[in-house]
């Protein structure tokens, strides 16, 4: 039995008074909320009012990147040493925007996860393909690939996988139950290839578009085990109402 996941991604968004002004308001609002894992993953600069905020409620706390090192002289970058101490427990490593704009390889993919687990860090591993990449007929090897590479020498314990179709983040498109169903399915096998019995219990998250409006349905897939949200997860009410999504 998999526990559904909701995470939001704010990427760049929210000064420290606007993460405090978030938590005020979405607090009351997931308190009675049982039963899903709640993540937000602020920038680097929330990261402490989020983690005080967040002290004794069920809400936990994710960073959006890190580096493989846990210390040196690597200006401008953050260690998982130094997520676990601000009170991070999870880590989103490969979002498309670090692939698509700050060159990350599948193999520093690797790396970052694997420095992740040494710190005790959950992490949650994006994968998708691109519009060009489905409209040439390429889905499936492009998510073969960045499984097996991204995950390469990686137990199955600690992970959490998000689905995120390209063409879909911030575009407005979400994928159809069916195509997200699909390509969940098919990453769920090329995890059993990897793990045997063991991926059955690996979350696997849908995000590109997802909103309070089209949540219900993508959870009703078999294979969709929670969402990862980028811009419905800026407004407490917003998030909210994903996170409580209505179960069929
Ligand atoms: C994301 O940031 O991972 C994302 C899916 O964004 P959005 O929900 O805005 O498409």
């Amino acid at each position: 039995m998999r526990t559904p996941f909701i995470s939001a991604n704010w990427k760049m968004n929210k000064t420290v008074d606007e993460t405090a002004a978030f938590f005020k308001d979405f607090i009351p609002l997931v308190r009675d909320t049982e039963g899903v894992d709640i993540v937000i993953a602020p920038p680097f600069t929330s990261l402490h009012t989020a983690a005080t905020m967040i002290k004794g409620t069920n809400i936990n706390l994710a960073a959006q990147n890190v580096y493989f090192e846990d210390k040196g002289a690597f200006t401008g970058e953050i260690s998982p040493v130094m997520l676990s101490d601000i009170g991070c427990s999870y880590v989103i490593i490969g979002h498309s925007e670090r692939r698509q704009y700050f060159g990350e390889t599948d193999e520093v993919v690797n790396k970052k996860i694997k420095a992740s687990h040494k710190y005790g860090l959950d992490v949650i591993m994006c994968i998708g393909e691109s519009l060009q990449e489905r409209e040439t007929g390429k889905t499936f090897e492009v998510l073969k690939r960045q499984v097996a590479l991204g995950l390469k020498d990686i137990p199955a314990t600690n992970i959490v996988i998000a689905y995120e179709p390209i063409w879909a983040i911030g575009t407005g498109k979400t994928a159809t139950t069916e195509q997200a169903q699909e390509a969940h399915n098919f990453i769920r096998r090329e995890l059993a290839s990897l793990y045997g019995g063991a991926s059955e219990d690996i979350r696997i998250l849908y995000g590109g578009s997802v909103t309070p409006e089209n949540i219900d349905a993508l959870m009703g897939c078999p294979d969709v085990d929670g969402a990862l949200v980028g811009g419905a997860s800026l407004k407490a009410e917003s998030f909210a109402r994903i996170v409580n999504f209505k179960r069929s």
